[in-house]
């Protein structure tokens, strides 16, 4: 089996390279917003539409035909790519104008527009660019995308095919997952834990120094930027950068963990607006719960594993050992559950997610109530089942 994967490097691009980067996203930027005019006045444009548009602007003027055909043409790709999902997937909306202050650089090349030359990235216009080959190339890539973030970091994208990589085998054993803000993920299992990682919050003394530096340095709207508030700033990005990386690598080792261990993945289908209304919110974003989850649907779905989503409601009310649905919700501040009606007590978390494995288990039990949800590029599977019915509906009394 081969599989389409990105593999992402580190680019040292020089001062001219730089240069040329940025007047190459500058035409691109431009079209890009061309399209975006295109569509506010109800031209509906089509990728056919734009195109036409591309040549006709590369004839009159000279500054855009400077640039290279490719990187603009994967432009108008890329928007009417994004146009269309915001058509089809929920919740994304149309694309917007990208702002010379704030949209970051991002150009793509497909094999017409780039070459690897001795280990060297080529790209139109005589650029050449130094990449740090921290992994190799499994194939020859199909397309290259060329980034910056907000650190002023280049990256190159390519897309490769690769071998499937086969999962290890799991002994057929399941898991129940529930999501909380004391640990981040709560399991059936306690040796599949995923304490709460907080590493935002760790550094938030260092960020907040940062943040005041720039606060005093800070000029009068208008004026240009000191270079004493630019690099507070920079600082600042990077603190928040680095916290940011580690919560998603360790979700990663976990969901690995998670996945390599078990063929039935019970996973609470957490609405981050639904802790964001408590005063947990900001411990819930830092737990990065949502990235957790993206993560361990994805992984879980690629491995094979049977990944069922069950709904939150009353996972924490209702008893795992009996099913009973408590009457009145447990406050945040409630650690133990307490059954009233089998006097099964266990902490609150474990018999959430007990709970959720149960659900999951009898949805599974029945196969009239499994329904594949061609879940959105959200949820990042495409198999991931959602458990049909709220966990009440079947069990316990109303
Ligand atoms: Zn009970």
């Amino acid at each position: 089996m081969i599989e389409t994967v990105r593999y992402t490097y580190r680019l040292r691009p020089g001062r001219t390279a730089k240069a040329a980067l940025l007047a190459e996203w500058g035409r691109c930027r431009w079209l890009w917003n061309e399209a975006v005019h295109q569509h506010r006045t109800r031209r509906k444009p089509t990728l056919c539409k734009l195109s036409k548009l591309l040549t006709e602007a590369r004839g009159r003027n000279a500054w855009l035909r400077a640039g290279s055909q490719v990187a603009q043409q994967q432009t108008l790709r890329t928007y009417t790519a994004a146009l269309g999902a915001s058509f089809t997937v929920k919740g994304q909306g149309r694309p917007k104008v990208k702002k010379l202050k704030k949209a970051l650089p991002s150009l793509e090349y497909t094999t017409r527009g780039f070459r690897i030359k001795g280990g060297v990235l080529c790209l139109p216009g005589k650029v050449t660019v130094p990449v740090v080959w921290s992994r190799d190339l499994p194939s020859a890539p199909t397309s290259v995308r060329v980034y910056r973030d907000n650190l002023d970091h280049w990256y190159a994208s390519f897309v490769v095919k690769r071998d499937t990589i086969v999962p290890a085998a799991a002994d057929g054993s399941a898991i129940g997952i529930d999501w909380g803000v004391k640990v981040t993920a709560a399991t059936t299992d306690t040796a599949f834990d995923l304490p709460h990682l907080g590493h935002r919050r760790r550094c938030a003394a260092e960020r907040a120094k940062a943040q005041r530096k720039m606060a005093r340095r800070c000029r009068p709207k208008g004026a240009a930027p000191s270079k004493g508030y630019l690099r507070a700033k920079r600082q600042a990005a990077r603190v928040e950068k680095k916290a940011a990386r580690r919560n998603t690598h360790e979700a990663r080792v976990w969901a690995k963990q998670i996945v390599d261990n078990h063929t039935l993945i019970a996973v609470e289908d957490f609405k981050p607006m639904f802790l964001a209304k408590s005063r947990m919110a900001r411990k819930a974003a830092d737990a990065a719960i949502g990235a957790c989850k993206r993560e361990l649907i994805y992984q879980g779905v690629r491995a094979g594993r049977q990944v069922v989503l069950v709904p939150p409601a009353y996972t924490t009310m209702t008893c795992s050992e009996c099913g009973t649905r408590a009457k009145l919700r447990l406050g945040l501040g409630i650690r133990v559950f307490d059954c009233a009606a089998c006097g099964y007590t266990a902490d609150r978390d474990v018999n959430a997610a007990r709970t959720i494995l149960a659900t999951a288990e009898r949805v599974r039990a029945s196969a009239d109530d499994v329904r594949h949800a061609i879940a959105s590029c959200r949820d990042g599977g495409s198999d991931a089942v959602r458990a049909g019915n709220p966990p009440d509906s079947s069990m316990g009394k109303r």
